[in-house]
């Protein structure tokens, strides 16, 4: 098998792993029982507070642990707006942000506050200007994504920041995709909060945290006990927690040397589908991305029935995000670039992870040629695969 859909979620890494397993097996306890036998657990989730405080450059009072990125990013949305309650709100996201933000965003805008949906560039860019023209007396926060999940463009969001500085306007990043794979740092980041997920960096699935610049205090979502400083009830995910302390310090420990090998598997995968189909575009393929992403638009080919064919072949890409996979849509992201419903639909995702290999992504251009030549083999003016 060819796992290459590393932006749905990853393989966790052994360190993590190894890390987790006593928490589920012989240091079962609760983290907030009183014997000793609960204040292991207790330990264990305030050495994973430093380590991720560590990764972003952030306090261990910073971080709030959660179940993932869809909760960090419901939680700061619906939270942040709750504190100007009876007053006017207005929010400014991005077209291309996750369902986790869009969603809650839409839900928003059925209790009344306001969002602007900001339009992106063909390499899926937002501009400064566009947020600058967007701004409202009623402003209380922009939330942009650090980097795409379908296309892997990373977001000016320093330059956002430089025009918001001292409009007393909120500022919130998904940083899920980002968050061990290029650097994040909350001092060099303009962001009141972020979010972040394990499953996306080598960690286990459902556990995930926010990071909150102090001084701020964002509303509970959910209530309970004291857990996470009364900020976020509920028994801790210790084993999930302790997963991600580890997966994250092991992430940003590589994470030179694994931009640098992601990026000979994108160019070597890349280089040859261009050498091999002609009409295959990059989407988005001027950006500053992500090291890993890459989606290309296969002309006349279905993204679905393409999928559908490597699966076969024992290969997981995929057409878009994982949570929209299944629905018969073009996705939101591809649109927003510029492209029509049918270039969309005809486009899809690579994302290599730490796993794969330089011959991995050289059979990854012969499978692609192949179920292309299957699927859109009537064209006359296609190069063989066996050229290749
Ligand atoms: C995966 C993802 C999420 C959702 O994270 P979960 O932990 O799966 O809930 C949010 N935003 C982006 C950009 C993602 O890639």
């Amino acid at each position: 098998m060819i796992y290459a859909d590393n932006a749905a979620t990853t393989k966790i890494s052994d360190a993590a792993f190894e890390k987790m397993l006593p928490f589920l097996r012989e240091q079962y306890g609760n983290a907030s029982s009183q014997y000793s036998f609960g204040v292991q657990a207790k330990r264990a989730v305030a050495r994973a507070r430093q380590q991720a405080a560590q990764a972003i450059g952030a306090e261990p009072i910073e971080i709030t642990f959660t179940s993932g990125g869809s909760e960090g990013n419901s939680w700061v949305l619906q939270s942040v707006t709750a504190l100007w309650r009876g007053e006017p709100v207005h929010i400014i996201t991005s077209s291309i942000e996750h369902h986790s933000v869009l969603n809650v965003c839409r839900a928003l805008e059925k209790r009344g506050i306001a969002v602007s949906y900001l339009p992106v560039d063909s390499n899926g860019r937002v501009s400064v200007h566009d947020v600058e023209r967007a701004l409202r007396p009623d402003t209380r926060l922009v939330s942009i994504m650090l980097a795409n999940n379908e296309i892997g463009t990373i977001q000016p969001l320093d330059e956002i920041g430089c025009l918001l500085r001292g409009r007393g306007i909120l500022v919130h990043t998904d940083a899920v995709q980002a968050a061990g794979h290029i650097p994040v740092k909350v001092k060099d980041l303009p962001v009141d909060f972020l979010t972040a997920s394990a499953h996306k960096f080598n960690g286990a699935k459902g556990s995930g945290f926010i990071y909150t610049r102090s001084g701020l205090e964002l509303p509970q979502l959910i209530f309970g006990g004291g857990q996470e400083f009364g900020k976020r009830p509920g028994t801790e995910n210790v084993a999930g927690i302790v997963a991600l302390g580890y997966a994250l310090e092991e992430s940003v420990s590589n994470m030179a040397d694994e931009r640098e090998r992601a990026a000979s598997l994108i160019r070597t995968t890349t280089d040859g589908l261009k050498a091999a189909i002609p009409g295959i575009r990059i989407n988005a393929g001027n950006a500053e991305r992500l090291p890993g992403i890459l989606n290309v638009m296969l002309p006349h080919a279905s993204g679905e029935a393409m999928t559908h064919l490597l699966d076969l072949k024992g290969i997981c890409v995929s057409t878009g995000s994982a949570c929209n996979s299944g629905k018969d849509e073009a996705s939101h992201v591809l649109l927003a670039l510029g492209l029509s419903g049918r270039e969309a639909q005809s486009s899809i995702r690579i994302s290599y992870g730490r796993y794969n290999t330089l011959q991995e992504a050289n059979e990854m251009v012969t499978a692609i040629c192949n179920a292309y030549d299957k699927i859109a083999g009537v064209n006359p003016w296609r190069k063989s695969a066996g050229s290749l």
